[in-house]
C-alpha cells in the first residue's frame, strides 16, 4: 500500500517516529540534552552554516543538532508525527504554549507599520495581544465580526500593506463560523499575498481542516484537546508549505519558546487518541444541547448542530464535518442565573480552559472576556447570561442530568 493511501489515524502511529534511533523502544525516549555532541569540528561548522541557512543541504542531508533551543530530537518526532493529522500539512513547529505560538507568528511575519485582518470575538490571549504588544510595535489590527462574510471580503481588499488574515472559526465562545474559502479566495487577490492563517483549536484536526481549504498556517492550542488531559501547555502551527513556517521557526530560536522534551514526548503520545476523544465529545455535546435546547431558563443554546441562520449553517456544512464539543447556554436571569448554574454543578468543574476529558463550564463576561467592555461583549453576542460549557468523555446522560439539575434550580 502506498504511503498516500493511509489515513491520518493510522499514519500519525506509523509516521515520523523510527524505533531504530531510541533502542528499538515501541515508543520514543526523552532526550533532554540541552546541547549535541558535534562528530568533528567540520561537522559543527557544516550544522551551523545549515542552520543559519547559509548553505543549502545536499539530497538526504538532515541538518544535524546543535543545541536545543534550536530544536531537539522530540521536537523533531513531534513535529513529524503531527503533520499526518492535518490534510494539507507539510510542517510543523511545536511552542510552548498555543500564545506562544501565536504570538511567534505575527511577530514574525508582520513588520512594523503594516497590517492584519482578524474575526472578532478572538481568544481572550489573542485579544490582548493584538491591543498590547502589536498595536504598541505598530502593527495594525482591522476586526471583523464572525460570519460577516462581505465584512470579511471588503476588509481584506482594502487592508493597507495586509501582512496576515488571522480567522478564529468557530469564535469563542459564541460559536459563530467564518467562511475560510471566502477568506483565502479575498487574499488571493491582493498582491502582497497575506497569509491566512486559521486558529483551529476548536474543531481541528478531525473536523476541520483550513489547509485543504486554501488556508497557510493553522495554529493550535495543544493546550486543548490536542493533549487532552488539561496537564500540559502546547502551541502546534502546521504549514501547506513549509517555507512559509521557515520566518516562524526562526524567531522561535531568538525567543526560546520552542516546547520542551518532556512536553513533547506527552503530546506525542496524546495524538494518536484525538480522533477518538473529539469524535466522542463531539457526539456527547450534540446530544446535550440537543436536550436542554427548549429549556424554559434558557433563551438560546449555541452549538453548530442547532444553527438556524442559513449563511451559519453554509459555512458549517462546507468546512466542518462535526460539531465539536463546546456549547454554550445564554441564560435568562443574566449574571446572576449563570453564577447560580456553574454553583449549582455537580459533575461539570467551573473552570475555564476546554477541551479536556473532564467537562468544564465557566462564563465568558467574567473571565475569559473580562477584558473587553460590556459594549465589545454585547457587539460579538457576549452575554451576562453567557456560560461556556466544554463537554468531556464522561457518559453523556450524566451530563445532561447535571446541567438538567443545575437548570431547574433557576
Ligand atoms: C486556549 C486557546 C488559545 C491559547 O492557548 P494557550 O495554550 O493557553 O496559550 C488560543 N486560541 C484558542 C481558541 C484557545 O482556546
Amino acid at each position: 500500500m502506498s504511503r498516500h493511501a493511509l489515513r491520518s489515524p493510522t499514519e500519525v502511529l506509523t509516521r515520523g517516529f523510527d524505533p531504530a534511533l531510541s533502542l528499538g523502544s515501541a515508543r520514543p525516549a526523552v532526550f533532554r540534552s540541552s546541547t549535541y555532541v558535534f562528530e568533528s569540528p567540520e561537522a559543527g561548522e557544516r550544522a551551523f552554516a545549515l542552520a543559519n541557512g547559509h548553505v543549502t543541504p545536499r539530497p538526504g542531508e538532515s541538518p544535524g543538532l546543535i543545541y536545543a533551543r534550536l530544536s531537539h530530537p522530540n521536537a523533531e518526532i513531534l513535529e513529524d508525527q503531527v503533520v499526518p493529522l492535518e490534510p494539507g500539512a507539510r510542517a510543523a513547529a511545536v511552542f510552548n504554549s498555543g500564545m506562544a505560538a501565536i504570538s511567534t507568528i505575527f511577530l514574525a511575519c508582520c513588520p512594523r507599520d503594516t497590517s492584519f485582518v482578524y474575526t472578532s470575538p478572538a481568544y481572550g490571549g489573542t485579544e490582548h495581544l493584538i491591543r498590547t504588544l502589536l498595536a504598541s510595535h505598530g502593527i495594525h489590527g482591522i476586526a471583523v465580526p464572525a460570519g460577516d462574510t462581505p465584512a470579511l471580503t471588503r476588509a481584506i481588499a482594502a487592508a493597507p500593506d495586509l501582512r496576515i488574515v488571522f480567522m478564529e472559526t468557530p469564535a469563542n465562545p459564541t460559536l459563530v463560523m467564518s467562511d475560510i474559502v471566502a477568506a483565502v479566495d479575498a487574499a488571493r487577490e491582493r498582491v502582497e499575498r497575506p497569509l491566512v492563517v486559521v486558529d483551529n483549536t476548536f474543531l481541528g484536526p478531525a473536523f476541520q481542516q483550513p489547509l485543504a481549504l486554501g488556508a497557510d498556517l493553522t495554529v493550535y492550542s495543544a493546550t486543548k484537546y490536542l493533549s487532552g488531559f488539561s496537564d500540559l501547555l502546547a502551541g502546534v502551527v502546521l504549514a501547506a508549505d513549509p517555507a512559509a513556517l521557515q520566518p516562524v521557526r526562526s524567531l522561535r530560536v531568538l525567543l526560546g519558546n520552542i516546547l520542551q522534551p518532556d512536553e513533547c514526548w506527552m503530546l506525542d503520545g496524546r495524538l494518536p487518541t484525538v480522533h477518538l476523544r473529539m469524535h466522542r465529545q463531539s457526539k456527547s455535546a450534540q446530544r446535550i444541547a440537543e436536550a436542554v435546547a427548549e429549556h424554559p431558563a434558557l433563551l438560546r443554546v449555541h452549538h453548530p448542530a442547532l444553527f438556524a441562520d442559513p449563511e451559519q449553517c453554509r459555512i458549517r456544512d462546507a468546512q466542518c464535518r462535526h460539531a465539536g464539543a463546546i456549547v454554550s447556554f445564554d441564560l435568562r436571569g443574566g449574571r446572576g442565573a449563570a453564577f447560580e448554574f456553574l454553583r449549582s454543578l455537580r459533575i461539570v468543574r467551573n473552570a475555564v480552559s476546554l477541551g479536556g476529558v473532564e467537562s468544564l463550564a465557566c462564563h465568558p463576561a467574567s473571565t475569559t472576556h473580562s477584558e473587553l467592555t460590556a459594549d465589545e461583549r454585547r457587539m460579538c453576542g457576549i452575554g451576562e447570561g453567557l456560560v461556556r460549557l466544554s463537554v468531556g468523555v464522561e457518559d453523556w446522560r450524566d451530563l445532561r442530568d447535571d446541567v438538567m439539575h443545575a437548570l431547574s434550580g433557576l
